[in-house]
């Protein structure tokens, strides 16, 4: 049975390029877009046995947002007020003992929260990097899991890892680590148990090391041939900081691109998180290696890590996704307020200069295309980011009486999403699924999600 979704505002891919097109209706069934054409030539077809018809001329249809980094569990120290003005390093030092603390009911909790936020913002697939796996805790990857499966958000569950404590001259202190051996058994577990290669899957494992500077070099190898043994991606941070060049220069020898392509860690199942610090060569080697970037503009700058050349990359070619990051380091899940800081701080970049011409601004297609083709394109999901018939059924409808987008969905829908406030979805559909009707989340109770957040931070944080 399909449902009709009739006579609406729908942003489409037409020849590979968003197009906004106006009065027309789509049909989806099994979790895929069956049909897509003008509403006219569905009138006479309103009475066939659907499953259901929308009628959504109210409404404003968008493929689903793809965010391709997140940290889920950091909702509970989201504002931590300790940390709040810090740079990474030591808003790291100073997060890294709290969650040390983690159990899995902190873990899960506050991965709902965070997968609310982003269902809430239209984002119908995630990338999660969880890599905090506290010794004698009872952490285990479930924990985000069981927060995807319940709350029905696609998702690239990310296997990261800590194994270069302080005692051996990495960033996390030595309880928050665990062995490599560990790891690795752990990688293979979790692959086993959950992986879905097959397309439209609604859960991969990724792996991923944290980042070089708390991770051991034989690690990152081990991780590396065993993600290509069994055809998964591999995700890591990097370049996010200039400590972190400077860390790897003293440790390692060269800078932190150079330290990838040694371990022959660079390739077309890879995708990296920041890549702020980049020399022209490093982006062509990027684009010679076909490695994928998630671009995490708000986080960046909340860090003051500064601002990755986003179009640079897109120019030479490179995969380009958007990503939220943690909600510790962004303290918002909207991936709409992620694209919106995307192209403004593409245009600080760009900003005006007397001594050389102004180059062409970048378009709010330019952030829309990062919040969905680019971020499937990072994710090697050539079925998630667009909606045309065959894609998913992954979509979100935004009321055009919605008084963010007054005015101006009237003279662009598809710029009104990027550069008002970011609006509330009506309803979102995840493989065909609603997973928000009416504004609200259909799978759990917002308000009480949000409650029992709070409650357990008074408790632990007291
Ligand atoms: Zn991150």
């Amino acid at each position: 049975m399909a449902t009709l979704v009739h006579d609406t505002t729908v942003i489409a891919t037409v020849q590979g390029r968003a197009c906004v097109l106006h009065h027309y209706s789509f049909a989806f069934a099994d979790g895929r877009i069956a049909e897509l054409g003008p509403a006219t030539g569905f009138e006479t077809r309103l009475d066939e046995p659907w499953d259901t018809v929308i009628h959504a001329e109210h409404l404003l249809v968008s493929p689903g947002f793809v965010n391709t980094h997140h940290h889920l569990y950091q909702a509970i120290t989201r504002c931590l007020p300790s940390v709040q003005n810090e740079r990474l390093f030591a808003w790291l030092r100073g997060l890294y003992p709290h969650w040390r603390t983690l159990d899995y009911r902190a873990v899960n909790v506050a991965a709902k929260v965070s997968i609310a936020e982003l269902l809430l913002s239209g984002c119908t697939t995630t990338s999660d990097h969880h890599y905090m796996f506290p010794p004698r805790r009872d952490v285990q990857l479930e924990a985000v899991l069981d927060a995807a499966t319940e709350l029905g958000i696609r998702i690239h569950l990310c296997r990261g890892s800590m194994t270069l404590g302080a005692g051996a001259g990495g960033l996390p202190p030595d309880d928050c680590v665990e062995q490599d051996t560990d790891v690795v058994a752990d990688c293979v577990r979790v692959l086993d148990a959950y992986h879905d290669p097959y397309p439209f899957a609604l859960r991969r494992i990724d792996l991923a090391p944290c980042s070089p500077f708390n991770v051991s070099r034989e690690l990152m190898r081990d991780t590396r041939a065993l993600a290509r043994e069994r055809g998964v991606l591999l995700h890591t941070h990097l370049a996010e900081t200039l400590d972190e060049e400077r860390f790897c220069v003293e440790r390692y020898g060269c800078r932190p691109v150079q330290f990838l392509a040694d371990l022959d860690w660079l390739g077309p199942d890879v995708y990296l998180a920041h890549c702020v610090h980049l020399s022209p060569a490093e982006i062509t080697q990027l684009a010679d290696t076909n490695t994928g970037v998630s671009h995490n503009p708000t986080s960046n700058l909340r860090l003051a890590s500064s601002i990755a050349p986003a179009t640079d990359l897109c120019a030479a070619g490179v995969r380009v996704g958007l990503g939220v990051d943690g909600a510790s380091s962004n303290d918002g899940g909207s991936i709409l307020a992620a694209a919106k800081v995307a192209l403004l701080s593409a245009r600080h970049r760009m900003a005006e200069s007397l001594d050389k011409p102004a180059p062409e601004l970048p378009t709010p297609q330019f952030a829309f295309d990062l919040a969905t083709s680019g971020g499937a394109a990072c994710l090697g999901r050539a079925e998630l980011g667009h909606l045309s018939v065959g894609a998913a059924a992954d979509f979100a409808m935004f009321p055009v009486d919605d008084i963010a987008l007054a005015g101006a969905v009237a003279h662009d829908p598809l710029a009104a999403l990027v550069l008002c406030d970011a609006p509330r979805p009506d309803r979102v559909y995840v493989a065909g699924r609603e997973v928000v009707r009416d504004g609200r989340l259909t799978m759990v109770d917002e308000h009480a999600l949000a409650n029992e957040l709070n409650t357990l931070v008074r408790e632990r944080f007291a």
